[in-house]
């Protein structure tokens, strides 16, 4: 065997990779079950309305909290879930957990009357599951109008199929729900795409946001994302921000919303429902506001 040659090359890279393959498949059964279990939950990080300093939001982030391993990041195990075919089962929970808070969120906070929240929604979820089907579902079920859920999708979710793509949107359009563009400039849709697909949100992503008071092309990149969501009749919210600087000159660019660490982090139901009580959430909240919570 290649262990045996001395070197262990090979043989170092193969058990490797070996483990890697174990792990992930240990993931994906603990996956599978922890949906099962309903052991996911959700995570809500404010948007915030950057003229008024007021929330407008908030948008639903799945949290694993695995029993041994601790916190596993959305970006590793919602992979896992695309490979596996899990991202159908996970993409229901998320839609349906995200209506039944906005429903009990709506019966006991009056300020959660014109709350919006945003739900992720993967690619294969377009190409595998029946979206509509399931949103209507959890909006009968929730008692909630479409009104008060948007759908966040990728760009490279919806170049692989954009006449699919737009059959789904249209129909969610019908249920009120609104559209958004995530993270986008990182992916490659051509920008037809925005006008032909009923898109409300764009969602500039957080690289740019991030560079942008230190390098003049994400500048220039995230200056021209708002001029042409602008043209389109988009509105942008801000990924991504950190700092009060980045805050005040999107603000000055005028980038309709924004999200980030520097208004909040993503927080327990509990936390966004403090948030709601508190009428941080009323419009005569001064201009400009700042942290909403730390
Ligand atoms: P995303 O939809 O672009 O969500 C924004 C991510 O940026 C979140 O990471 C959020 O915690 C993080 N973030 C927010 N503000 C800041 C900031 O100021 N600085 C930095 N460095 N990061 C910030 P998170 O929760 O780890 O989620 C990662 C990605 O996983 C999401 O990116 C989304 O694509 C995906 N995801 C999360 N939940 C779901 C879900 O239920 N379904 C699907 N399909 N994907 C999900
Ligand atoms: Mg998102
Ligand atoms: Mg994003
Ligand atoms: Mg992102």
């Amino acid at each position: 065997t290649a262990k045996s040659r001395g070197r262990g090359g090979i043989a170092i890279y193969q058990s490797s990779a070996h483990s890697v393959a174990r792990d992930m498949f240990r993931m994906e059964a603990d996956l599978r079950k922890a949906i099962e279990r309903q052991e996911l939950e959700l995570a809500f990080q404010p948007y915030v309305n950057l003229e008024q300093g007021t929330l407008a939001g908030f948008e639903a982030l799945a949290r694993w909290n695995h029993p041994e391993r601790g916190m596993i990041s959305p970006a590793d195990f919602i992979p896992i879930a695309e490979d596996s075919g899990l991202i159908v089962p996970l993409g229901r929970w998320a839609i349906e957990t995200a209506c039944m808070q906005i429903a009990d969120w709506r019966k006991r906070c009056p300020n959660a009357a014109d709350l919006i929240v945003g739900v992720n929604v993967s690619g294969l979820q377009l190409a595998q599951d029946d979206i509509v089907g399931a949103v209507e579902a959890a909006l009968a079920n929730s008692g909630i109008p479409g009104s008060a859920l948007k759908v966040e999708l990728t760009e490279s979710a919806i170049v692989e199929n954009p006449e699919l793509a737009r059959q789904i949107f249209t129909k969610l359009k019908q249920l009120d729900l609104s559209i958004a563009m995530d993270d986008f400039g990182t992916g490659y849709s051509s920008l037809s795409y925005l006008q032909q697909l009923p898109i409300d949100v764009l969602k500039i992503d957080q690289s740019f946001v991030a560079g942008m008071l230190k390098s003049d092309d994400s500048y220039k990149i995230v200056t021209t994302i708002i001029a042409l969501a602008r043209n389109l009749g988009m509105r942008t919210v801000a990924e991504g921000v950190e700092e009060e600087g980045q805050a005040d000159r999107l603000r000055a660019l005028g980038c309709d919303m924004a999200q980030g660490f520097y208004f909040a982090r993503p927080m327990a139901a509990r936390g966004a429902e403090k948030l709601l009580e508190t009428g941080l959430y009323s419009p005569s909240r001064k201009r400009g506001g700042k942290q909403i919570i730390d």
